[in-house]
């Protein structure tokens, strides 16, 4: 186990009756480009929400980078940026939005040009001036990821940032957030309903199910689990014969081609289709 950056231990979120969260364990650690994936309304955003203060916990405990108390929980928080969902001014552009922005979350009036700058570079968005309205969906996801990146924040909190982009859209958010790890060592935990979509962009996923983290799995775990080689035959019965000759244990996995979303409905059941 590597250094924990945010720990949730045994936390539930009730709504009024509704019982959202029911006891959610999870560890992320320093580095890691940790996926949490599950169907919609598993309960993912408001484990964000708890982790990031936008709505208040029932029961249980966060920590971040090792805060022990609730004021230096309060503190730490400084040190997360986070795209969940956000409202813009519309008639504004993204450079305008940031500053406001900027100016919300302290950034000083000196830096704030440079440090906006940088942002609406490296999602590519430097050079539209039109307003918010115009922009298309992967532009607004695009400045979502910028404002969260304000400050450059340790650790990124990315909700369902793929969400309605087309496939080039989905790429170029894979590897921005590769980036983010690679050249500026953050922690990046992304979300996602889609469970194939983060299967070769994160390393340690949580799996969400009704409330619940209910098992948190390594890349490795997966690739061990994927110990599956894939055969094509004409003649099933004859290769059946030839490699069990050869030693070789044929098991129902044969024919199974284990993936993330495959791990996660024999998790938690159901199907793709
Ligand atoms: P996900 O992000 O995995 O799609 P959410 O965390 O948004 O799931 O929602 C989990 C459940 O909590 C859903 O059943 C949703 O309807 C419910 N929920 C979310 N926010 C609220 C709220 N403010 N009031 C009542 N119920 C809510």
């Amino acid at each position: 186990m590597g250094e924990a950056v945010i720990e949730l231990k045994d936390i539930k979120k009730d709504y009024g009756s509704h019982a959202v969260l029911k006891g959610v364990n999870m560890q992320v650690n320093k580095g890691d480009i940790y996926g949490l994936v599950g169907r919609n309304g598993a309960g993912k955003t408001t484990i964000f929400k708890m982790i990031l203060g936008l709505s208040e916990i029932t029961e249980g405990t966060v920590s971040i980078a090792g805060s022990r108390t609730k004021s230096e929980l309060y503190a730490n928080r400084n040190k997360v940026g986070f795209f969940v969902g956000a409202k813009y001014f519309n008639y504004l552009s993204a450079r305008d939005n940031l500053k406001y922005f900027a100016s919300v979350k302290g950034i000083p009036h000196r830096h704030a040009k440079e440090e906006i700058d940088r942002v609406l570079e490296i999602v590519g968005l430097q050079n539209v001036k039109k307003p918010v309205k115009t922009f298309s969906l992967g532009m607004g996801q695009r400045l979502g990821i910028a404002n969260a990146l304000l400050g450059n924040p340790e650790i990124l909190i990315l909700d369902e940032p793929t969400n309605g982009l087309d496939p080039q859209g989905i790429a170029d958010v894979r590897n921005m957030i590769k980036r983010f790890r690679e050249e500026y060592g953050m922690t990046v935990i992304v979300s996602s309903h889609i469970l194939g979509e983060l299967e070769h962009t994160a390393d340690r996923f949580g799996i969400v199910n009704e409330g619940i983290v209910v098992k948190e799995i390594t890349q490795d775990d997966l690739n061990e689990k994927k110990s599956v080689i894939e055969i094509e035959v004409d003649d099933l019965e004859r290769a059946r014969q030839l490699l069990g000759e050869g030693g070789v244990k044929i098991t129902r996995e044969l024919a199974e081609k284990s993936t993330l979303e495959d791990y996660y409905f024999r998790l938690v059941g159901g199907s793709t289709e």
